[in-house]
């Protein structure tokens, strides 16, 4: 069964008497170590579609399975948890404390997972070493760069082995060196058969992924192999 199935999802907003579809007939499988893109124009749907895969927000017509499990009736509790134990997610801003050093940020997924102590930190310094920042492990944020800091979310999103990783506009605030950088990390994970869902509205970016879906007016406009890694696996 494919990691993500949503099937008919559609999104309305209500303020008042007012009310705004923003996503519509939504159909989209996405399977075990695929990599995809999510593209749009601004306004398109995107940020509601990551909100609803990353089950931040709830959907208001549809199904959505995320491994399986039927997750559009859970209460927040239980989406709370799903997120922490299925999702990894990777910010445009980074979202990382400021007052810690990388490994209490990489860890963090695993305290609310109730890990033992000794336990979450040998696996937050083997998901800093598998980001390239061994080096790194007891620096805060503030002495980071920006793409270092990145991988630090990468390896956060990473060390609780979640069946999906959700990056939204990932290299949005990044150099052109370290998106490049990034965009590596992701190639590697990819490579080791993580599943991956890119949000960008970065065509460059977008091409990194084996398949692009595009996002136009809260409907699924096309959804294609990018043409790299050979399409999807
Ligand atoms: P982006 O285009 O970068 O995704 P947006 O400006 O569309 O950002 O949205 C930023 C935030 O504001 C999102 O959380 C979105 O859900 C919310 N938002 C966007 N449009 C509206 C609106 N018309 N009314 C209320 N909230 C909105
Ligand atoms: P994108 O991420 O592609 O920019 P969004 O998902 O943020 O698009 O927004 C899609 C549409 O839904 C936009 O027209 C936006 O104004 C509207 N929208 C987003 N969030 C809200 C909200 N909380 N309330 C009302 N309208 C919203």
């Amino acid at each position: 069964a494919p990691v993500i199935e949503l099937d008919g999802v559609g999104k309305t907003y209500s303020s008042g008497a007012i009310e705004f579809e923003a996503l519509r007939g939504i159909d989209l499988a996405i399977h075990q170590g695929e990599y995809v893109a999510i593209m749009g124009p601004s306004g398109s749907g995107k940020s509601t579609l990551m909100n609803i895969l990353g089950c931040l927000d709830t959907l208001t017509v549809g199904e959505y399975r995320l491994a399986g499990e039927n997750v559009g009736n859970l209460d927040e509790e239980d989406l709370a948890q799903i997120r922490n134990q299925r999702i990894g997610f990777v910010f445009q801003q980074f979202n990382l404390l400021p007052s810690l050093p990388s490994w209490r940020n990489v860890e963090l997924p695993l305290v609310y997972g109730r890990v033992e102590k000794a336990e979450r930190q040998r696996r937050a310094v083997a998901a800093l070493e598998r980001v390239g920042l061994a080096d790194r492990v007891d620096n805060r944020p503030g002495e980071l760069s920006g793409g270092q800091q990145q991988r630090v979310a990468v390896a956060r999103a990473l060390v609780g082995e979640p069946a999906l990783i959700l990056a939204d506009e990932p290299t949005g605030n990044l150099d052109s060196v370290s998106t490049a950088d990034v965009l590596a990390l992701f190639d590697e994970l990819h490579a080791q058969g993580r599943t991956i869902i890119l949000i960008t509205h970065e065509l460059e970016v977008a091409q990194q992924a084996s398949r692009i879906v595009w996002v136009r007016d809260g409907a699924i406009h096309s959804d294609s192999p990018s043409g790299r890694h050979g399409g999807p696996a």
